[in-house]
């Protein structure tokens, strides 16, 4: 169970919120020019990371507003929650060191909690400047 932060309410309960997708995808500035596949591709195309995660969520039997949050897929970690319309904020320069895990390819699957850990200690010797997406 996740105890997140309402930016408005303060610490509520998980089943308090529903999740909204993928935060900051942008509106096509003319969605009558796209051709079929680029629309679907907006509708539909969303990463699917392994650690770190941009993400909406909405406080719905609570003040029923929009907010994104940083959350770690793997360990559930929030690392930050901000408001929609601003940009996903660099954990690099908030805590550096604590927040190196990329969600990239190349981390070996972990089924079992010690394995986990092994991937995300391996991953930690991995360059993350690829952060940001
Ligand atoms: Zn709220």
């Amino acid at each position: 169970m996740l105890l997140i932060s309402c930016p408005n309410c303060g610490p509520r309960d998980e089943t308090e919120f529903h999740y909204g997708g993928q935060a900051h995808i942008a509106y096509p500035e003319n969605p009558n020019e796209l051709r079929d596949r680029e629309w679907a591709e907006y509708l539909f195309y969303r990463e699917n990371t392994k650690g770190t995660f941009a993400e909406r969520w909405v406080h719905s039997t609570g003040c029923r507003q929009w907010f994104n949050m940083l959350r770690d897929t793997v360990s559930y970690d929030i690392h930050s929650i901000y408001a929609m319309g601003q940009q996903r904020p660099d954990l690099q320069a908030d805590k550096p060191g604590e927040f190196s895990q990329t969600g990239e390819f190349g981390q070996e699957p972990g089924l079992a909690p010690g394995a986990a850990t092994t991937s995300t200690g391996a991953a930690t010797t991995a360059p993350t400047s690829s952060e940001g997406v």
